[in-house]
């Protein structure tokens, strides 16, 4: 590669676009429309073009179409039919200019298809049409993954991260935990201290938790009124007692008093723990049902406190 090609990187904040085409010249050119308002990526085969599509989730991809091995209409089929890409607009920027080819371009799933030789303005406004669509759905979609009041990840996020997670676990043939929390005497804290506290002292949890486990692919959820749950892809049973213990310790540095609990002084949590290599004969929600089971075992052995035991078919 020249020293004019596009490095990879730049400002982080700015739309990310993949340019995947097998003429370095092409990139070049795409480059020197482009770079100065986005982060441009480039791959000149498919296989990386994939690659990084899945890795660095791109904002747009502009894809060629006539390219060895295998063509733009193949990459864009298979990007469609991945989940983490499939809603990652593609356009395809072709000499391809039949009829045809941009009918079939668009039916299986392309955004847009600018014919080469391409016009410059016409590219740079196409684009950055389409990245304002992609970018306000993005916002939107952040929205009702987020629980209002905590701003904090919701159920409808938890569910469908322990979904994507269970599919990625179970590929890699590695354990997959999760942590369900609530919290201790909390309809006293409520009767007592009134419910706008309650809220406060909800929305106070809510951050402490979230900043606890860090790994790519880790997420802590509300999953309900007064209840959290967290996951931890790659994580076994072991290493999730020791962030559920975090967690805990979390909770009780906040220091929110609670004179009306029979536990602490303080506000605490109880948490229940289960682990499973996620395999095909066994579904997300035996997860769940089992971290919820030693939740409640938890509670029973005194509050503020972690039980953890293997998930899945026991
Ligand atoms: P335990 O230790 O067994 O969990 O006792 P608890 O009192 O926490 O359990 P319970 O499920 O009986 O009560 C949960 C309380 O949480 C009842 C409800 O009023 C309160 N709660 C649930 N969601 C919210 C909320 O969004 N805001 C406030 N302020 N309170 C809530
Ligand atoms: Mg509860
Ligand atoms: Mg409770």
């Amino acid at each position: 590669m020249s020293d004019d090609m596009p490095q990879n990187g730049g400002r982080e904040d700015r739309p990310r676009i993949l340019i995947v085409d097998d003429i370095p010249a092409n990139i070049k050119s795409l480059n020197g429309i482009l770079a100065d308002d986005y982060n441009i990526i480039f791959a000149t085969d498919w296989r990386k073009g994939l690659e990084l599509a899945r890795r660095l989730l791109p904002d747009i991809i502009l894809l060629d179409i006539m390219m060895p091995d295998m063509d733009g209409f193949e990459i864009c089929r298979r990007l469609k039919s991945d989940e983490d890409t499939r809603d990652v607009p593609v356009i395809f920027i072709t000499s391809l200019d039949s009829e045809a080819d941009e009918e079939k371009g668009l039916a299986i799933g392309g955004a847009d298809y600018i014919a080469k030789p391409f016009r410059p303005a016409i590219v740079k406004l196409r684009v950055r049409n389409l990245l304002q669509l992609k970018l306000q759905r993005d916002r939107l979609e952040a929205l009702t993954m987020t629980d209002g009041m905590t701003e904090i990840a919701n159920r409808r996020r938890f569910d469908q991260h322990l979904d994507q997670e269970w599919r990625r676990c179970e590929r890699m043939h590695v354990p997959l935990s999760a942590i369900m929390m609530d919290i201790d005497r909390f309809k006293e804290f409520n009767d007592n201290y009134g419910h706008s506290a309650g809220d406060d002292c909800i929305r106070r949890i809510a951050r402490a938790l979230a900043g606890i486990p860090t790994r790519p692919g880790d997420l802590v959820a509300r999953y309900g009124g007064e209840e959290f749950a967290c996951l931890l892809p790659g994580t076994d049973l072991e290493g999730a007692q020791a962030i559920a213990s975090r967690l805990l310790a979390a909770v009780e540095g906040l220091d929110i008093p609670h004179a009306w609990s029979n536990v602490t002084p303080k506000v605490s949590i109880s948490a229940g723990v289960a682990s499973i290599v996620p395999s095909r004969d066994d579904q997300p929600e035996s997860l769940m049902k089992q971290a919820d089971a030693m939740l409640y075992e938890a509670k029973n052995r005194g509050r503020n406190r972690v039980a953890a035991g293997a998930g899945g078919k026991i």
